[in-house]
């Protein structure tokens, strides 16, 4: 089958798909974004989510895990602890083991990101069910464990694969990458224009995750999350590096940078 086409966000939609508070913007209104992730063996990718949400234009951020402590060390502004959110976050480094939580959070009838170990064993049926949007952050190899596929057969068949993902688990999709690509079931697949090899560095999925999911409790889309997210994302990722090794930590650093640099 022939690669169906994808077209590239243009800057000005991203620009106007920002969540900028107005005058009776309140934190609550701005959305709250509920992050499960992190575990003992993988403390810092909580942290490293929280830091993307803090940045991605929500006026709160939960963290439900056990790395609290190693999260309120880096960023105090986290609340603690399950609560009403807008939407959730699921997966960064959460390790084996953690499928009851996974379960818990999709059968909250809020928009659910699911990224990382969160990616694990997830049932097409459950999340065709679920009453909000999904949206999967596979790499290639997550993405392959869902689709039954390889990782070459994903590498070489990119486009048809993100479909594939929106298609079969009723939700958005974003395949991350060297280029990242996001789909809709059945609608229009995005390439992502900005980001930098420099970013296949550990912890970089876990800062999108947390940014992509504090734009879907602000209350964009979730395609339209997934599209603002990368490209923030890539941007900050370009600033943060500029032609030397990147560290996940100064991708979130320089997202102020990549929301003001736009036209
Ligand atoms: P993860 O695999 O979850 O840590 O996510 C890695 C992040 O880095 C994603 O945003 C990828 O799209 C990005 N990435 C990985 N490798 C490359 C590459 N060679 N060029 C550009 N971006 C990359
Ligand atoms: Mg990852």
């Amino acid at each position: 089958l022939p690669e169906p086409e994808a077209e590239a966000l243009q800057d000005a939609e991203v620009a106007a798909l920002l969540p900028v508070p107005t005058a009776s913007s309140d934190k609550y209104r701005r959305g709250v974004v509920g992050v499960v992730a992190g575990s003992s063996q993988y403390p810092g990718a909580a942290v490293l989510a929280v830091s993307g949400a803090l940045r991605g234009g929500a006026g709160a951020v939960r963290y439900v895990g056990p790395a609290a402590d190693a999260v309120l060390a880096r960023y105090p502004e986290t609340l603690i602890g399950r609560g009403r959110v807008q939407a959730w976050v699921v997966g960064p480094g959460l390790g084996s083991g953690r499928a009851a939580e996974v379960a818990e959070v999709l059968a909250d009838p809020v928009p659910v990101l699911v990224d990382a170990d969160g990616l694990r064993g997830l049932d097409p049926e459950v999340l065709r069910g679920r009453p909000a949007p999904t949206l999967l952050t596979p790499h290639a190899g997550e993405a392959a464990a869902l689709l039954g596929a390889s990782r070459q057969e994903v590498e070489a068949a990119r486009l048809t694969s993100v479909r594939a993902l929106a298609v079969k688990y009723g939700a958005v999709a974003l395949l991350k990458g060297s280029t990242t690509l996001v789909a809709a079931a059945g609608g229009p697949v995005r390439v992502n224009p900005t980001g930098t090899p420099w970013l296949a560095t550990a912890g970089s999925g876990d800062v999108l995750s947390g940014l992509t999911g504090s734009l879907l409790a602000a209350g964009l889309d979730a395609l339209d999350a997934a599209s603002v997210g990368a490209y923030l994302h890539g941007l900050a990722a370009r600033r943060a590096a500029s032609g030397a090794p990147l560290l996940a930590q100064h991708i979130a650093d320089s997202l102020p940078e990549a929301w003001r640099q736009h036209p």
